[in-house]
């Protein structure tokens, strides 16, 4: 059965949502949970900021003794509190991250004031609340600030530090196989006869599924022949999702889906209307999601991104598993046959306001894949684009 892009896409986000059960957790060490994704509710250990917290350096006042001149009856720095009361025509001086003194309600910036010994004269009014934070105004103790399902960036991971959590309750990353086939293939470190290719897919899947949150496991080549690729197969059914390359073409050596529907498999679909990468399967074989990625390297590497990525994120306990799609002028004229949503290599400008495809002979021109930092996404319903008009682009 074939599909758009779009319901393809859908079909997987659906199933994998659906079909991943709970997933399993782990307790690690907060600074090492970079890229991991969250697996409890996390709260504010008090609150935040846990005092009325000055923004500036300055003097802290009460506003309506403003404009005005005050006396200044102290100092607080941060890390310090001020034990006096601030009383009316009062100030005390205070640096930036320090609490504000009880009986202010704003404070005066230091460049807004003109001191004279003990006396300072203001010439602006002040509103209450003014330059500083109130206690608890970011986060009230017992607030959640992070809930399951996110993954953990450096603001993330500085909210735990601020709470206190060295450790947190992660999702394990799945472990997910990876399965080169062809006859033709040979690993990178051999060298192959000339009408061999090296394996170069296992190595992008292996990234994609890293950078996806996965723990990638790469398998010995299968041969196009039935019980070599059985048995590899049979093999990656251990790990939490398994990814083939090659093999689902319409070929007679292109096995691999009759292996799968012998193993009892279920097809969600196995053709999508896209380029590169027609012959794209997706199922389920022994309650394991699987993809049959097509061998081109490109048909490889884009239907991973589009499709299988999130599985793996998805399969890693992510919320969500969006496509990082923005949009961008197009740098010259464009034609394409309509029909399927197509994938080009391009190239964005530093500022990403404009993109260039990028000169490509094809699903096999992985130097194009390399040198681009994008791909152009060519809906399936139109024909031609002329130079400036917008167009959607899928980071690399
Ligand atoms: P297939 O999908 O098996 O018909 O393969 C399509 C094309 O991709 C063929 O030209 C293969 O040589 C190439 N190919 C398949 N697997 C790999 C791989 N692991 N690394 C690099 N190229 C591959
Ligand atoms: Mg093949």
């Amino acid at each position: 059965m074939a599909l758009s892009f779009e319901q393809a896409r859908a079909c997987v986000l659906r199933e994998v949502s659906a079909g991943r059960g709970s997933l399993p957790t782990e307790q690690i060490p907060s600074l090492e949970a970079a890229g991991r994704v969250l697996a409890e509710e996390i709260t504010a250990d008090r609150d935040y900021p846990p005092f009325p917290r000055s923004a500036r350096d300055g003097f802290a006042v009460r506003a309506s003794d403003l404009p005005g001149e005050l006396h200044v009856i102290g100092e607080v720095r941060a890390g310090e509190v001020f034990r006096g009361l601030v009383g009316p025509g009062g100030a005390v001086e205070i640096m930036t991250g320090a609490p504000l003194p009880e009986g202010a309600d704003a404070v005066v910036m230091v460049e807004h004031t003109e001191r004279a010994g003990d006396r300072i004269k203001v010439a602006r009014s002040l509103q209450s609340g003014e330059n500083f934070n109130a206690q608890g105004i970011e986060a009230r103790h017992g607030s959640v600030v992070l809930s399951p399902g996110r993954r953990l960036g450096f603001a993330e991971i500085a909210l735990l530090a601020m709470v206190g959590r060295e450790c947190s309750t992660v999702y394990k990353r799945p472990r997910v196989a990876i399965l080169p086939t062809g006859d033709e293939i040979v690993e990178a470190g051999q060298q192959p006869e000339p009408f061999q290719i090296r394996n170069s897919n296992a190595w992008s899947m292996a990234v994609q599924v890293a950078r996806a949150g996965g723990d990638p496991r790469i398998l010995p080549i299968a041969r196009d022949n039935y019980e070599s690729t059985r048995h590899l197969i049979e093999q990656g059914l251990d790990a939490d999702l398994l990814l083939l390359s090659g093999g689902v073409s319409a070929g007679k050596y292109d096995i691999v889906e009759r292996v799968l529907a012998d193993l009892g498999a279920k097809f969600f679909f196995d053709r999508v209307l896209v380029q590169p990468g027609q012959p794209l399967v997706f199922g389920t074989v022994h309650e394991k999601f699987f993809f049959g990625l097509p061998g081109n390297p490109a048909s490889t590497m884009v239907t991973f991104e589009v499709f299988a990525r999130a599985a793996v994120e998805l399969l890693g306990g992510a919320q969500e598993a969006p496509l990082r799609l923005l949009q961008a002028q197009l740098s010259k004229d464009l034609r394409q046959k309509p029909g399927l949503t197509r994938f080009l290599p391009a190239q964005v400008s530093a500022d990403g306001s404009t993109v260039a495809p990028e000169p490509w002979q094809g699903s096999g021109d992985l130097n194009s894949l390399a040198r681009a930092n994008a791909f152009l996404v060519i809906e399936p319903d139109r024909e031609s684009w002329a130079a400036g008009d917008l167009i959607r682009v899928l980071l690399k």
